[in-house]
């Protein structure tokens, strides 16, 4: 059995009185897809920004690939191996696929205007990571053939796609990904998870997940995590999940 990637302890995030996400507790192994699925404001994103270094946590420890990277710097994150997207297709619509992708994934890394401009080491080293994997990222992503394509004018779906080539293109050895399939339609979003399913298999990429189309989570997913208003409620397989008196009641509300 796979060694453990991920392992996250008594996550908690409180915004004034309220408290986002109260005493998350999970772990994923490497070559793991985990799912977070729960209503709207059940704290997934804000799990999200923890585990990704965006948010410092109020409490708890996150500790990814055996290094303790609770508070870390986004960009510290990244260059260890853990890459997020966004919830909203955070594109340059009016820029190429191709550079999209290019200065989607520095971004990730954080430089400096000036040290771009002085070409520093961490400069260099982010461009020779970020460079070296364009093409397959491309290819991966079905991407190629609009690489020189105005990003704004793709298809909708097709747009979702270059958020996940960024995130590739920072070389991740996990990938978080918020609502990726959002507002695509069920061909698509049957595309997407065959999208994930290859990123596992074939290119040995971990992959946790927040969405809410339900046949996408179920048919992807190894584990799936439930969250409702901060907490969680379950865990399980899909099968586990499905049969679970307590997500039955306060997620599905039947
Ligand atoms: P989800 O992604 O599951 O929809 P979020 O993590 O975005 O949920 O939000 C969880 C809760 O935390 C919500 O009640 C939301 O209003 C609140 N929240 C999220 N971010 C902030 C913030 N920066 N400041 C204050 N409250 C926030
Ligand atoms: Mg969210």
């Amino acid at each position: 059995m796979a060694g453990t990637l991920l392992k996250v302890e008594g996550l908690s995030k409180t915004f004034g009185g309220l408290a986002a996400v109260r005493d998350l507790s999970f772990e994923l192994r490497e070559g793991e897809i985990v799912g977070l699925i729960g209503p709207n404001g059940a704290g997934k994103s804000t799990a999200f920004n923890m585990i990704s270094g965006s948010l410092a946590p109020t409490a708890g420890k996150i500790v990814f690939a055996g290094e303790d990277i609770t508070g870390r710097k986004p960009s510290h994150v990244v260059r260890h191996g853990l890459a997020r997207t966004f919830q909203s297709a955070t594109v340059y619509p009016k820029s190429t696929v191709q550079e999209n992708i290019y200065r989607g994934a520095l971004c990730h890394f954080d430089i400096p205007v000036w040290a771009q401009i002085a070409r520093t080491s961490a400069y260099r080293d982010a461009l020779d990571r970020v460079r070296h994997d364009v093409d397959k990222v491309l290819e991966i992503t079905g991407l190629a053939a609009y690489r020189h394509e105005i990003a704004g004018e793709l298809a909708y779906g097709h747009q979702k796609r270059i958020g996940v080539a960024i995130g590739l293109a920072t070389n991740p050895r996990l990938l978080l990904l918020d609502e990726p399939a959002a507002g695509l339609n069920p061909e698509e979003c049957a595309e997407f998870g065959r999208l994930l399913k290859t990123l596992r298999d074939e290119h040995r990429i971990s992959l946790l997940f927040v969405e809410h189309h339900m046949a996408l989570v179920m048919g992807t997913c190894e584990k799936i995590i439930v969250l409702v208003q901060g907490q969680k409620i379950a865990q399980g397989t899909a099968e586990e999940i499905r049969n679970s008196p307590a997500v039955i009641e306060a997620y599905l509300g039947v």
